[in-house]
């Protein structure tokens, strides 16, 4: 990250000098339609904060960490699997994940589905769901 103090919101959920990414960079962990932006890569704070974007539609990976999720909505709507619950989302809820617990954010399909999420910036690689687990967890999501 440059060394400047403050960065310009710049058109649509975006930042002056902010990388529009794709969500993971490597792997073969199912996911649809997310792009990420770190807006504070933990240089001198140790954790991270990455505003992440769900486009109609869309879902990240079901996965499971030890390290904990702090989640703002700041756009849209959505749902999220947390644990064995499904919660609907609007902007300005705040979800927590714990550690261990399996999570997915998932888009409607009207709007996207936009979040802050804060990490710890040294954190454990993600698990995913075997076959069985994915589909206990998928019946969650089903109408
Ligand atoms: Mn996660």
């Amino acid at each position: 990250m440059s060394a400047s103090t403050i960065r310009k919101h710049h058109g649509v959920f975006h930042w002056k000098g902010v990388d529009v990414l794709v969500y993971k960079q490597e792997g073969t962990a199912p996911f649809k339609d997310v792009t990420r932006q770190v807006l504070f890569d933990g240089t001198d704070m140790p954790c991270e904060l990455r505003y992440f974007e769900v486009a109609p539609g869309g879902f990240t990976t079901l996965e499971r960490h030890e390290h904990v999720h702090n989640v703002m909505v700041i756009r849209g709507s959505g749902r999220c699997v947390i644990g064995d619950e499904v919660h609907a989302l609007a902007v300005n809820d705040l979800v927590r994940v714990p550690p261990m617990t399996w999570h997915q954010f998932r888009a409607g399909d009207a709007e996207p589905l936009g979040f802050l999420c804060m990490v710890p910036a040294h954190r454990d690689r993600p698990q995913l769901p075997d076959v069985q687990e994915h589909v206990a967890l998928g019946k969650l999501l089903e109408p």
